[in-house]
């Protein structure tokens, strides 16, 4: 289900008036209930007193969504000095921020480190020397289980995935990192992003677990906490369910539990889900401006995949709502097959593309009405470009108290043009 009933009732009568006075395409996030997706991990997690979610920054980096963030006690996932630097700027300290980058440089690590602080959370082995002195007190590593687990989404399968340290290293890891000096440990993974079956996460839980006895045992160390990564799905067609975050929880929660009898403690449970936290919660606003017939008929609206990559990258679905003058939405379906194109010179700029997997019958669209984007408030602005000139678009927040507040204006000429050099720096050979 994309877009809830409370959101659509919350958001359409208003939204001519909102493009009025805003003006289109944008992007528009829904407080009430990202605050209610992160009251309810909250509360499924609860079990685990020391449970925290570090929102993936990436996900949706702005700093008036940071706030509501870390105003819930969440913490952040960044994994680059800029992502870093925001979280820092909404009032994020050190134990607030794991930093899971990877391919990183020495630089990077001392400038993070400089700049308020992080959590480390290293991407492979080497990288152990590439940390400043003196060594952290925490540290992390993300693991890649390799061929123990099948996975994929954007990730790929973990043996062909660019992340992580593999299963042979990981004893090893840790060994040089406690003869540096580390006395608190952590482990993570992310092996997996958009998916909808809660066993799968259950299965890494196990795995992690059964990792850090054996970690423990070979180094008598103790683990502060594991780390799950990101990942959990939302259903972006219709007919997919939502993700079950209650039997998530009761069964790690069992595993947890077996853990404490055998180990006498437990760790804290981390997540870094970006996607689950504000991806339904955000939808994308354009207004139709053409009606076009060529081989086949289009609807170009004033929004192209500078606002939203997703569907031209992955072929991605969104579901899409088209709303009439008076706010009311278009729930006839037409017989003739639509495409919905932005202005990008590149065929694949399509949000609802009807020679792909994304295509499906939308009502009429005729040029003025207003075309949502839904499922946009996880890796929809933050994806965006600049090619070929087509600027991204503003943010707005839809407040709990009814206030529609403009957090990020669009794009304009001066921004495009702002890092050309017209004294260059020149090298003479
Ligand atoms: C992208 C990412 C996340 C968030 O992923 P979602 O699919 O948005 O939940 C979390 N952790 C890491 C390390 C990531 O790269």
């Amino acid at each position: 289900m994309p877009m809830s009933r409370e959101f659509q009732n919350r958001l359409y009568p208003h939204l001519p008036e909102i493009a009025a006075e805003f003006g289109t395409p944008f992007h528009i996030y829904y407080e009430t209930e990202i605050r209610a997706t992160g009251e309810s991990l909250k509360s499924e997690f609860g079990w685990n007193p020391g449970f925290r979610e570090f929102f993936a920054v990436k996900a949706l980096p702005n700093p008036s969504i940071l706030k509501i963030m870390l105003e819930m006690g969440f913490g952040f996932d960044c994994s680059s000095l800029p992502e870093v630097y925001m979280a820092h700027q909404v009032g994020a300290g050190p134990d607030d921020i794991m930093f899971t980058s990877n391919n990183t440089s020495r630089h990077e690590y001392e400038s993070v480190l400089a700049n308020g602080g992080c959590i480390l959370n290293l991407d492979d082995i080497s990288f152990v020397s590439k940390v400043p002195e003196p060594f952290p007190e925490l540290i992390c590593f993300r693991y890649n289980p390799g061929e123990k687990r099948s996975g994929g989404g954007f990730i790929g399968k973990p043996k062909e995935a660019k992340y992580g340290v593999r299963h042979d290293q990981i004893v090893e890891a840790y060994r040089l990192a406690k003869n540096l000096g580390a006395k608190r440990f952590g482990l993570h993974t992310m092996i997996v992003s958009n998916e909808l079956d809660f066993r799968y996460f259950v299965k890494t839980v196990q795995m992690l677990l059964a990792l850090v006895e054996k970690i423990s045992k070979e180094l008598g160390v103790q683990f502060e906490f594991i780390n799950i990564g990101g990942g959990i799905g939302i259903p972006y067609r219709p007919e997919q369910e939502q993700f079950n975050l209650t039997g998530l929880s009761r069964q790690i929660e069992q595993l947890f539990r077996q853990f404490h009898e055998s180990h006498g403690y437990t760790p804290r449970l981390f997540m870094e889900s970006g996607r689950y936290m504000t991806g339904p919660h955000g939808v994308l606003v354009t207004t139709a401006i053409n009606r076009m017939s060529k081989y086949f008929e289009l609807v170009g609206v004033d929004a192209c995949m500078s606002a939203l990559m997703r569907p031209a990258v992955y072929g991605a679905y969104h579901q899409v709502t088209v709303l009439d003058g008076n706010g009311q939405p278009k729930d006839a379906l037409s017989n003739t097959p639509l495409s919905i194109v932005g202005s990008l010179c590149e065929n694949w700029d399509q949000f609802v593309n009807q020679h792909s997997a994304n295509a499906r019958l939308l009502p009429d669209i005729q040029e003025g009405d207003l075309v949502i984007i839904h499922d946009t408030g996880a890796h929809g602005h933050a994806m965006g470009f600049q090619y070929n000139g087509r600027l991204r678009p503003k943010e707005l927040l839809l407040c709990q108290d009814g206030r529609v507040v403009l957090i990020r204006r669009e794009e304009n000429i001066a921004d495009y043009l702002g890092t050309l050099v017209f004294e260059p720096k020149v090298l003479r050979l």
